[in-house]
């Protein structure tokens, strides 16, 4: 092995933020560029679902911020993390906004970006691996296989209101793709399970929940549109979760050895 990095990863400039995807769980798919970033920041303010583990790479002295959901009660709100962010960069700090997934996936980092925009300072999106895509994987479900599914639909079951997306046409996503994938489902997924019966979706079809994917706590339930339509399935399984509504192959009880591998 060469003793370098085969490329040089980026200073982080004082005054700046970066706002960082530190991916689903399972610190392992934290990409170089986040690893990179959490070494050099000042200041890391960070979200419930990054797993904590990632934040033992922060250097000493770095201040380590929790700026999301606290027992029940509502996170911050978000134009006050905007501001906290935009403060710290104007005090010189490098400030590293942590949050799980990608920070562009049903995560308000678009919110962030247009604030850091709107107040001049400097920013930088580092990309994550998502939940709706790490989460199938690590259950064993293929999101596209050849012959089965060439198309997939990332959603949410949870809009600004708290109730399902109004702009939603059901129509159009239960036909535009073979398989569906909803992130903030839970609370609406009767509801969701009817309306895509309704629109034309198969009863008998495979709904797959993984919560906590990727992480040592992972759990996978397997059930039907129709089950999860008419009983309370769904009402045994805790957020964080990814709602797979479709099938491909299935891996799910396959060796995948996902939390086993060697101890490097
Ligand atoms: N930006 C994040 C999504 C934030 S929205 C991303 O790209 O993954 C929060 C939702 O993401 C949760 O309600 C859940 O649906 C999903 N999610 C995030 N982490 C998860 C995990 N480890 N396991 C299952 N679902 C997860």
């Amino acid at each position: 092995m060469k003793a370098d990095m085969p490329f040089k990863l980026p200073i982080f400039e004082c005054g700046r933020v970066w706002l960082v995807g530190a991916g689903p769980g399972d610190p392992g798919l934290l990409t170089l560029h986040g690893l990179n970033a959490i070494q050099q920041a000042d200041y890391i303010l960070y979200d419930a679902l990054v797993d904590k583990a990632c934040l033992d790479y922060a250097k000493e002295g770095c201040v380590l911020e929790y700026v999301g959901k606290r027992g029940g009660q509502a996170s911050p709100h978000q134009t006050e993390i905007n501001t906290l962010m935009v403060e710290l960069a104007r005090k010189n700090f490098r400030v590293l906004r942590l949050k799980g997934g990608d920070p562009f996936v049903f995560g308000r980092g678009g919110e962030e970006g247009l604030a850091l925009e709107k107040a001049g300072i400097p920013f930088w999106v580092i990309p994550g691996v998502t939940a709706g895509i790490a989460g199938p994987t690590y259950a064993g479900i293929p999101i596209t296989h050849r012959t089965v599914s060439q198309a997939v639909t990332f959603l949410t079951g949870h809009g600004a209101d708290g109730d399902l997306p109004k702009t939603f046409d059901w129509q159009a996503i239960a036909h535009g793709a073979q398989i569906l994938i909803f992130y903030m489902a839970l609370r609406h997924i009767k509801e969701i399970a009817k309306r895509l019966i309704a629109a034309g979706r198969a009863g008998d079809e495979v709904v797959t929940f993984i919560s906590n994917a990727t992480t040592p706590r992972q759990k996978i339930l397997v059930s039907t549109l129709h089950c999860v339509a008419n009983s309370n399935v769904a009402s045994t399984i805790k957020a964080p979760t990814i709602v797979v509504v479709g099938q491909t192959i299935n891996l799910t009880n396959a060796n995948l050895n996902v939390f086993e591998g060697d101890q490097r």
